[in-house]
């Protein structure tokens, strides 16, 4: 797939710039996180790995998550705790969440307005964007429509 092959290209650019190298194991994790089409977490991918037999340390998977964010190849996601939660940006495309503090319940949404206001904000302030986490915290339409007075 051709988008796979400009995602690991990026990924070494990024690397070469840091002083890193594009070692097995981090070229293991980018393959595997092509492969996921939910969100997941660091410790759900070193899991992964794990059950399957192959030596990935855990650190690995920690410190190599950030490069892949840094380049666009996965993006923040949104999950019920204080885990951070990544997913992949080809496979659904760049979008944000609204997160219900009642029930858990994650809505994506993709709004062109509100893309283009925060890339305008970073143009104002000279700030260079490498990448956001845009998430929203209310009471979703089912949560609103219970009897239970909202918190
Ligand atoms: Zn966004
Ligand atoms: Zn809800």
């Amino acid at each position: 797939m051709q988008k796979q092959k400009d995602q690991i290209r990026d990924l070494g650019v990024l690397l070469q710039k840091k002083g890193l190298k594009l070692t097995y194991e981090r070229k293991r994790i980018f393959e595997e996180v092509g492969k996921l089409r939910e969100h997941f977490d660091a410790d759900g991918l070193y899991e992964r790995f794990k059950r399957k037999g192959e030596r990935i340390a855990r650190g690995t998977v920690y410190r190599t998550l950030p490069l892949l964010l840094e380049c666009g190849v996965v993006q923040k996601s949104a999950g019920t705790g204080k885990k951070e939660f990544f997913e992949r940006t080809s496979f659904k495309g760049h979008h944000d969440h609204m997160v219900c503090i009642r029930c858990g319940k994650i809505i994506e949404f993709h709004s062109e307005a509100v893309e283009r206001a925060q890339a305008k904000a970073c143009e104002d302030f000279h700030f260079k964007l490498v990448f956001h986490d845009h998430r929203l915290f209310g009471h979703c339409k089912n949560c609103r429509n219970r009897s239970v007075p909202p918190s």
